[in-house]
């Protein structure tokens, strides 16, 4: 069987490395807020070409996190994409603001930048661009539309860790960026864990203390903040396979570069990459207008596929305020996508028996 995404392997090749810096943090019995996360948050910094960047519990914090130092809350209103992870929308309800669905590109599937403009209203604050499966949003448009419109840009760059857009890397194309290191993302740790990236020092300052109880130094608390902190293990987890994640989403786009190849039905639409280095392929999707017969026909082949994302967030019993609302394009998306596994460690034998087998499919 192939599966959809073998975690197991993936660390597996780290196993020695992992296994040194593990050792390191039991030795030195340091397990919060210490050596492992001041150096991964210096060498993400670094990749991603920031000023700051911090570890923080996990992607959805990490949302939530930028929009409260922003200080937005009830009454303001962020504009999101319709077809998301629910986490994007989740950190916008959670904070008391109001997201404003948009429409995607059914192209690239993020944001339709052309569509923006006519959701903004006075109440919006912010714009939060998801790079949806890993493929950067079209950053100079919403960057220019944001501008104009004096609104912050919030970067989801949960699926696209180490992508490249008109030579800058995810995290360093908004005001701040989120990530989320979730175990299947490009760069995972073994349990929950995300991050924020930004070039603005007071905003950094200001969400490294709310993570922290709202605290600047101990016993010393300026807002009622939470506990979202990054720990040692996952840092230092996360810090090994920083260093080899170009080389891993090299190797993804070997492998959609096969795909975008070798698969020719007709009943089948493949993803494209508006630019090569802008894409990392956290997952590869498909469409197919008859989805779940070919994903039977798949598993019947022993192939595991996955559907990014079944039901629309504004289709999800908990946003029963968006019933009556209408998002076609976003729908048809959520109908006909499938998740081909898509991974560093899929081997060029397993992707020709993927390419066949859909090939197959009548
Ligand atoms: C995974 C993901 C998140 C949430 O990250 P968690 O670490 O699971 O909280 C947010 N947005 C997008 C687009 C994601 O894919």
């Amino acid at each position: 069987m192939i599966k959809f995404l073998d975690l197991h392997k993936i660390n597996e090749r780290f196993r020695d490395e992992i296994d040194a810096r593990f050792k390191s943090v039991l030795d030195s019995g340091w397990y919060l807020q210490g050596k492992e996360n001041e150096r991964f948050a210096q060498n993400f910094a670094a990749f991603c070409g920031v000023r700051h960047a911090l570890g923080v519990a996990n992607g959805l914090d990490a949302l939530k996190l930028i929009i409260r130092a922003y200080g937005f809350g009830p009454g303001d209103e962020i504009i999101v994409p319709a077809n998301t992870f629910i986490a994007t929308i989740l950190s916008v309800s959670e904070n008391g603001c109001t997201p404003v669905l948009v429409e995607p590109d059914p192209e690239t599937r993020n944001i339709d930048p052309k569509r923006i403009e006519a959701a903004l209203t006075k109440k919006s604050k912010a714009i939060i661009a998801v790079h949806l499966y890993g493929q950067a949003a079209d950053m100079a448009s919403i960057n220019k539309l944001a501008a104009k419109h004096h609104l912050k840009v919030i970067e989801d760059a949960a699926q696209a860790h180490g992508a490249i857009y008109h030579g800058k890397r995810v995290g360093s194309l908004g005001d701040a960026a989120a990530f989320s290191f979730y175990p299947g993302k490009n760069l995972g740790a073994m349990g929950d864990a995300g991050g924020i990236t930004t070039n603005d020092t007071a905003l950094y300052e200001k969400i490294k203390a709310l993570a922290n109880y709202g605290s600047d130094r101990k016993y010393h608390h300026l807002y009622k903040g939470v506990n979202s902190r990054l720990d040692e293990l996952q840092a230092a987890v996360l810090d090994v396979r920083l260093a080899h994640l170009d080389a891993d989403n090299n190797r993804r786009r070997e492998i959609a570069t096969y795909y975008r190849r070798h698969i020719n039905n007709p009943l089948i639409s493949l993803p494209q990459a508006v630019n090569e280095t802008a894409h990392v392929w956290h997952i590869f999707a498909i469409c197919c207008p008859e989805r779940d017969r070919l994903q039977k026909f798949l598993a019947e082949k022993g192939i595991q596929t996955n559907i990014h994302y079944p039901t629309p967030p504004h289709r999800q019993e908990a946003y029963q305020e968006w019933r009556e609302q209408h998002f076609p394009i976003s729908e048809k998306l959520h109908r006909e996508v499938l998740s081909l596994p898509i991974s560093p460690v899929l081997t060029d034998e397993e992707a020709a028996q993927i390419a066949e087998a859909i090939n197959a499919f009548v």
